[in-house]
């Protein structure tokens, strides 16, 4: 079986893919805890009750900040926003869009909640854009269970697009 991945075609897409990122410091101790304790207090912070399982996210921000959020439903689902999303948009609306890190959390003892394919694509922007391969902290019961990072999670991104103003 072949692992690995073969690539032809665009020379600026694979130019783009093998960036390279720079590792993140080794987060203190302390402050690697309050991150995973913000990330499961999270899954408290959900705009609605949902069936099934809770999720929350804690990201670490350049600045050594912390801001969390829970998930954001919606009845026609496709408005929702997974907790790593809406953690996302949290501390970019405080002012640090930047991140090192992010802890997901979940309550759902069946499913190790890592991120989902579009959550590691706005992972993967937000570290193209800082050029730090940023840590993601999967959590089961309040602990650490996968310690990976973007780009180990997502390999194969979207080609970067400047946003337009709309
Ligand atoms: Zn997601």
């Amino acid at each position: 079986m072949h692992l690995g991945f073969q690539f032809s075609g665009s020379s600026r897409y694979l130019r783009e893919v093998r960036m390279k990122f720079k590792e993140v410091p080794q987060i203190p101790i302390p402050r690697r805890r309050e991150l995973i304790d913000s990330a499961n207090e999270a899954r408290k912070l959900q705009n609605r009750a949902a069936r099934g399982a809770s999720y929350g996210a804690a990201v670490l921000t350049l600045n050594d900040n912390i801001f969390s959020a829970g998930s954001f439903f919606s009845s026609t689902h496709s408005l929702s926003l997974h907790a790593e999303h809406a953690a996302l948009v949290h501390c970019a609306l405080h002012g640090e869009p930047l991140i090192k890190a992010i802890a997901i959390a979940s309550d759902d003892p069946e499913t190790l909640a890592t991120p989902c394919g579009l959550c590691r694509q706005l992972i993967f922007e937000n570290a193209r854009q800082s050029g730090l391969n940023v840590v993601v902290l999967t959590l089961r019961e309040r602990e650490v269970s996968v310690e990976s990072t973007i780009v180990e999670l997502y390999p194969l991104p979207w080609p970067d697009r400047k946003p337009r103003n709309i």
